[in-house]
Parts: C-alpha cells; sequence; structure tokens
C-alpha cells in the first residue's frame, strides 16, 4: 500500500461480492482521479494550473516536515519575439517542449511543476545544492526536446527556508529574481537574496507611495531642451519633458527605477496624466510670457497605448490649457509598436488626425524598426543614445548611423538625435543631415525655473 496500491485481496478470498465491490470501488477511485486530473491540468503543457500547484505544495510541506524544498521559477527570454517569428503554432510547441523538459527534472527531483500564465513555469522540488547542475541538466533536456539552442530560459531560485511563508510569497520571490535577469544576459539564473529582499520591499514602497508623491507634488518634470543645428548658431526648436521623483526617504530617484514598475502594474496612466498635462500647462505659460511656442515632448509608455481613455484624455488636457495639438509631442519607443501592432497603430493613427505629432523614441534599439517606419504613421524619428555613444568606437556603427540618416531623408522626416555629450559627437552628426540634438552637450534636463534661461536667451 506504501508504493501505491489501491487495495488487496488477501487469500483465502472472500465473498464474491466483496470481492466485486472492492473492484468497483477501485475503478471509480482511479475514474475520479483522471477526471480531477484532467481540471487540474494546464491542456497545452499538461502541468498544474496555479491554485492546484499551490494545493499540492502546501500537501507536500504537510508531509514533508523535514525536508527542505526550493522554490524555481522559469521564464523564456523574449518569448514574444520568439511568437512573432515563427507563429504562435511554434510558440505552443516550444511551451509544451519545455514542459515536458520541466517533468522530466521535476521527476528526477521529487517535485511537481505548475504553469502561472503564458510562458512563466513553477516547479517545487526538494532541496538542491548544486545549481549549475540544475541548470546544465535542464538545459540538456531542452536539447533533448529539440528546443533550439537560441532560446534562453531564465531559472529565478527561491530557497525556502521557511515552510510557513505563504506559497504565493515563495512564488513572487523566484519570480522577482527570474525576471531581474532580464537585464544580464549572460547569466541565466540566480538565487534570491539579502539583496532581492530590499529591492522588494524598495519596489513595494515605490507602489505604495505613487498617489501621495502625485499629491505632494514630490514628482516634478524636467526639461531638456532640443536644438535645432541647421543654421549657423543653435537654435531652441522644443524640450523632452522627463520625470524626476524626490522621495522623502529614498532622495533623487530617476525614472528608470520606477517606470518599469509602475507599468507593470498599470499605475503608470497616473504618472503619464501628470506628466503630459503638466508639459502642457508648460507650453501655454512660456508661450504667453516669451511670446513663442516651444513644443514640449512627452514620453508615452507602451502601457499607456492600451489605455482606452487615453486619446480623450490627451484631447482633454490640450483643451484645458488652451494650446494646439501640434505644440505636444508625444515620444513612442519602437517596442510600444511592435506588442500589438494593430491596435497601436489605430491609436496612433487617431493620435496623428488628432494634430498630436509622434516621435518614435530610441529609434533602432528594438528589432523591427524597418517594420514599424513602413507601417506607421509618425512625424519624427529620434535615434536612440547608444549610436551616439558608440558612434567613435565602431565603423560599423557610425555606418549605422548614416543609414538612418538617410532613411529619415526619405522618408522626408526630421531626425533626432539624442545622448550627445561633445562638441565632436555634435559636429559628425550634423554633418549627417541630424537636424535636432539633444544631450548633455547643451544641457541636462533641468526644472522648469531652471530651464526659463534658454528661453531668454532666444
Ligand atoms: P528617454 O525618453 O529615451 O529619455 C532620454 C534619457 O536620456 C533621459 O534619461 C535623459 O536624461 C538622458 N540623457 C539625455 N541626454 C543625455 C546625454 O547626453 N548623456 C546621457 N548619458 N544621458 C542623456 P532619464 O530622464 O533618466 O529617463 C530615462 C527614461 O525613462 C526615458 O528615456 C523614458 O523612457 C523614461 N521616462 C522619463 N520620464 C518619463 C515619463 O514621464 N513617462 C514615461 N512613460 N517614461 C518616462
Ligand atoms: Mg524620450
Ligand atoms: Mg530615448
Amino acid at each position: 500500500m506504501e508504493l501505491g496500491a489501491a487495495d488487496f485481496i488477501k487469500k483465502p478470498y472472500e465473498a464474491p461480492e466483496i470481492i466485486r465491490a472492492r473492484v468497483k470501488r477501485t475503478i471509480e477511485l482511479s475514474e475520479d482521479r483522471m477526471i480531477i486530473q484532467a481540471a487540474e491540468r494546464d491542456e497545452l503543457t499538461d502541468t498544474y494550473n496555479k491554485d492546484v500547484f499551490v494545493e499540492y505544495v502546501n500537501k507536500m510541506d504537510q508531509y514533508n516536515r523535514s525536508h527542505m524544498n526550493n522554490m524555481l521559477v522559469f521564464n523564456v527570454d523574449k518569448f514574444h519575439i520568439f511568437n512573432e517569428i515563427y507563429g504562435r503554432e511554434e510558440g505552443d510547441n516550444l511551451l509544451r517542449n519545455l514542459a515536458e523538459s520541466l517533468k522530466d527534472i521535476a521527476r528526477m527531483n521529487d517535485g511537481i511543476v505548475g504553469r502561472l500564465q503564458s510562458d512563466y513555469f513553477v516547479m517545487y522540488l526538494n532541496h538542491q545544492s548544486d545549481y549549475d547542475k540544475l541548470y546544465s541538466s535542464i538545459h540538456e533536456e531542452l536539447v533533448d526536446h529539440h528546443i533550439e539552442d537560441n532560446v534562453r530560459l531564465r531559472m529565478g531560485i527561491y530557497r525556502v527556508v521557511d515552510i510557513h511563508e505563504t506559497v504565493d510569497s515563495r512564488i513572487d520571490r523566484a519570480k522577482l529574481v527570474c525576471d531581474e535577469l532580464r537585464s544580464t544576459p549572460l547569466v541565466n539564473y540566480h538565487i534570491y537574496d539579502k539583496e532581492s529582499q530590499d529591492k522588494l520591499i524598495f519596489h513595494e514602497r515605490l507602489v505604495i507611495d505613487l498617489p501621495k508623491a502625485i499629491s505632494e507634488r514630490q514628482l516634478e518634470v524636467y526639461y531638456q531642451p532640443k536644438y535645432r543645428v541647421t543654421g549657423d548658431k543653435p537654435v531652441l526648436a522644443s524640450a523632452e519633458a522627463l520625470i524626476r521623483w524626490n522621495h522623502p526617504e529614498y532622495g533623487f530617484l530617476s525614472p528608470g527605477v520606477f517606470i518599469p514598475l509602475f507599468e507593470e502594474n498599470f499605475s503608470i496612466k497616473f504618472l503619464g496624466h501628470f506628466v503630459w498635462n503638466e508639459a502642457a500647462e508648460r507650453i501655454a505659460i512660456w508661450k504667453k510670457k516669451y511670446g513663442k511656442s516651444i513644443p514640449i515632448s512627452v514620453n508615452v509608455s507602451r502601457v499607456d497605448m492600451y489605455e482606452t481613455n487615453m486619446v480623450s484624455m490627451l484631447e482633454d488636457i490640450v483643451k484645458r490649457n488652451g494650446i494646439d495639438p501640434s505644440e505636444l509631442y508625444l515620444e513612442i519607443t519602437e517596442s510600444a509598436y511592435s506588442a500589438d501592432p494593430d491596435q497601436l497603430t489605430e491609436t496612433v493613427r487617431t493620435l496623428t488626425e488628432l494634430g498630436f505629432k509622434i516621435e518614435i523614441d530610441d529609434f533602432g534599439s528594438g528589432y523591427s524598426s524597418l517594420n514599424t517606419l513602413a507601417s506607421l504613421p509618425f512625424d519624427i524619428l529620434k535615434l536612440d543614445m547608444q549610436f551616439v555613444r558608440n558612434m567613435n568606437k565602431n565603423d560599423k556603427t557610425k555606418k549605422m548611423v548614416q543609414i538612418v540618416a538617410n532613411i529619415a531623408k526619405f522618408m522626408d522626416v526630421p531626425l533626432v538625435a539624442e545622448g550627445v555629450e561633445t562638441e565632436d559627437q555634435m559636429n559628425q552628426l550634423k554633418e549627417l543631415g541630424y537636424q535636432i540634438i539633444q544631450g548633455y552637450y547643451f544641457s541636462k534636463p533641468v526644472n522648469a525655473e531652471e530651464f526659463e534661461k534658454f528661453l531668454k536667451e532666444e
């Protein structure tokens, strides 16, 4: 019975009706189990769904109190790109094969596998001491299941020390580490540690603090000038609005720290609304004070593009502040475009029709650059900063900078270079046909009051 038998019959045999009843009961039990199994499992990959996975982890802990277990979260790096290149069906195949590999590994380690969402899997297994070995055995399994070598699997590890902690929170921790590996392409797995914990707490704090930061004006919009360099002398052409957070406890925070967090939990729309409104107000104030319209570009996150009321929100902001939509530029990053091309194209078209100017930000850093240009209405092209940075380190990069200039000329749109820090860079870009320059060479982003010195100089 300990090895898994459902029942047994002892000699000498009991009355036939009793045997029949026992057999019937056994069959019923196994049928029930099959029904339960079908409901518990994810249809595509035949792994447990999240709720069932959590339930089983609790059971495992209950029966195995003395054991230490590990929680692992897996994710396929850039799965959406794989899907776009090879199609949905191949994407599904990849997930199925990956699930098979993970189940093999789980089986060898007294573990179970669940699917959290799309390409996120979770595994609970007995304690491991050698993660290099574990990762390479997973990798071998992947190769056995014909998963191409260029697919990168990220693994976040939470070594469970306390089974009294909720399963959800253990999964969260492993997932946090797994997500962090996005930014370290050469490292494929990492263990949750004190540093990760501090980061988690820090992130939670920022999310909680956002509404107060807006109402107490801890958030401040900075402006960086963009200069037109086609004439003898640079002329102030426009500005970019960049958010800053002066946090009462953590001090001055740059957007790279908090924007991704707010995108993840969709609170970015509150921030967007705040920044767009500030910028519109500023355009109106400066126009009145200096008699000249200086357009300001604001950043639009890819999450904003999915908001159903984004267009009406922008219309409202422009109307309320008495400015023309053409004075507010919308900087949209290329990656925003590729997420759901149809819906985004539609939104961008509507915005263009209303008179807003669309500026493609960080051009060249995504993977579908040329595609984007062919299918989208836009007014201004902005080269990704990395190109400027590496322009003189690498001949190929320089060539690319030139090619982008040719593309812009061909499409007849103004071209902006950002991250320009030296006179030498500026001159080279000018020569290549870049009309507008933004960067520390002219100025760092500064607050509204300080920005007025550029307006006065004009
Ligand atoms: P971005 O839109 O590409 O903005 C350009 C970034 O480059 C800014 O960083 C700017 O301060 C920096 N920069 C400008 N010139 C130079 C230079 O010469 N050298 C160097 N090294 N850096 C330069 P920042 O302000 O930290 O913003 C980072 C990113 O955060 C922005 O990239 C943008 O994607 C995002 N962001 C900033 N403000 C907002 C906002 O209000 N809403 C949204 N959704 N995103 C924002
Ligand atoms: Mg920008
Ligand atoms: Mg940029």
